[in-house]
């Protein structure tokens, strides 16, 4: 099956949150990635933030399940701050997709040099700014391990 075109994205994408111009500005980072991530970003990634009026939220499990499999084995949950739009936003957005791509688990063994590695790829996916900013990430990578 080809998704290209075929990906009826504004149902598909999981966004847990109330800022519709975040939600917006996911989807418009999603449409330019490669087709096999924009899947990924579809299937296995759980967009959420918290808005900017609340300071908190209470989220339900379930949104760490794969809503046709019921199982949390490769699903992401992707949190945002909600930020101005435009390209820095896409490309922070592209960078975490980035992230969940490598299989870059936080509360696991994370590579020495995962910020290079998720600037790379967002930078491969031809995002620009802060996110895919190569030598950014190497200084933060570096200023982590130390
Ligand atoms: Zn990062």
């Amino acid at each position: 099956m080809e998704f290209g075109n075929t990906i009826n994205m504004v149902e598909d994408l999981a966004y847990v949150g109330e800022n519709l111009d975040t939600r917006r500005e996911i989807l418009a980072a999603i449409r330019r990635l490669p087709v096999d991530a924009k899947r990924f970003a579809l299937d296995r990634c759980t967009f959420t933030s918290v808005g900017h009026d609340i300071v908190g939220m209470t989220l339900p499990g379930r949104i760490g399940v794969h809503s046709a499999e019921r199982r949390s084995r490769n699903v992401w949950i992707i949190v945002v701050l909600d930020q101005e739009l435009g390209e820095e936003f896409q490309t922070t957005i592209a960078h975490e997709i980035a992230h969940a791509w490598l299989g870059h688990d936080r509360c696991g063994e994370l590579p020495d040099d995962c910020e290079e590695q998720a600037a790379k790829l967002a930078k491969s996916w031809g995002f620009t700014g802060h996110g895919a900013d190569e030598e950014k990430a190497r200084a933060r990578d570096r200023e982590a391990t130390q």
